[in-house]
């Protein structure tokens, strides 16, 4: 690990000026997610783009607490003892999500390995309630890797999501320094069981770059997930929540972005978002335009 670019001013491009009438919708947004008592990765994570996506009827929920079974060096959740399951939160996000009236639901989770199904039937039921009060929405899950557990992904995948998003976050060779209690090889099985089980559902992954990633690796991984079925990929740059992160090693430049991104298409994934202030659901529901029931 070559020394912290610490530093370093952050560059231009991953500067955002948020405008006024997107920050009012922040805050209808922001009240109706309090009124329902929910988490949003968008406000946990502070993301870049949430004012961009709430104008387009896009949120992610973050479901089964606010505390991960899982310490990941990059990640700005709280590690430790998880609560106990909240039951009626399934059926206040699918409300919440009709009340916001969006578009695309996006449901995300922290890694909860202290439960014995790891949240997987939390997680389908979310699913079926949003199906029941928005049936014209579509809903994307990005899941944790359920210790590779198949019938707890088996259970998702009975929910009926359109996409089921994995992130592999990183290259193979950092997964020991930045999430250490991943297994690579695991989170490709995964993509790879939900094409084999439910073809016509989308698998989706993504990565942060500049952690110390090589050019290579990062092809290689590519090459991994196409090799392992998954039809949609993201590519952002990492940014360290807090000196006690595991830190920055570079600013990945927008060109460099605009390679990967090119070559992930020549490889044959079907949607791909490659730029510095890419996340993992940004810009999800396009990919989905021509699948939009009704
Ligand atoms: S498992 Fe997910 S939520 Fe938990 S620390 Fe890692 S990235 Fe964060």
């Amino acid at each position: 690990m070559s020394g912290k670019v610490e530093k370093k001013r952050k560059p231009d491009w991953l500067r955002v000026r948020i405008p006024a009438e997107i920050r009012g919708e922040e805050d209808r947004v922001a009240g109706i997610l309090s009124r329902y008592h929910l988490n949003t990765v968008c406000h946990e994570a502070l993301c870049p783009n949430r004012g961009e996506c709430f104008q387009r009827q896009t949120a992610t929920f973050m479901i089964l607490g606010a505390v991960c079974s899982r310490n990941c060096r990059f990640c700005n959740v709280n590690p430790g003892r998880p609560g106990p399951l909240d039951c009626g939160e399934p059926e206040r996000v699918a409300r919440a999500a009709a009340e916001l009236n969006l578009r695309h639901v996006v449901v995300t989770s922290v890694t909860r390995d202290d439960l014995p199904d790891g949240g997987s039937e939390h997680f389908a039921l979310t699913v079926r309630a949003i199906h029941a009060h928005l049936p014209r929405a579509t809903v994307e899950v990005l899941i944790p890797d359920f210790l590779g557990n198949p019938e707890d992904l088996d259970r998702v995948i009975a929910s009926g999501p359109d996409i089921i998003n994995h992130n592999i976050e990183t290259v193979p060779r950092l997964y020991p320094l930045v999430r250490p209690q991943a297994v690579y090889e695991r989170s490709l099985e995964l993509i790879r069981r939900v094409k084999e089980r439910a073809p016509g559902i989308l698998t989706k992954s993504g990565m942060m770059l500049g952690l110390g990633e090589e050019r290579e690796e990062v092809i290689r991984a590519l090459g991994d997930l196409r090799d392992n079925r998954c039809d949609m990929l993201t590519l952002g740059q990492y940014l360290a929540p807090s000196a006690d992160h595991y830190p920055l090693q570079e600013y990945v430049t927008p060109e460099a972005f605009g390679e990967y991104g090119a070559l992930a298409r020549e490889l044959g994934f079907s949607y791909v978002a490659s730029a510095p202030l890419v996340r993992s659901s940004y810009l999800a529901e396009e990919a989905l335009a021509d699948r939009s029931r009704g």
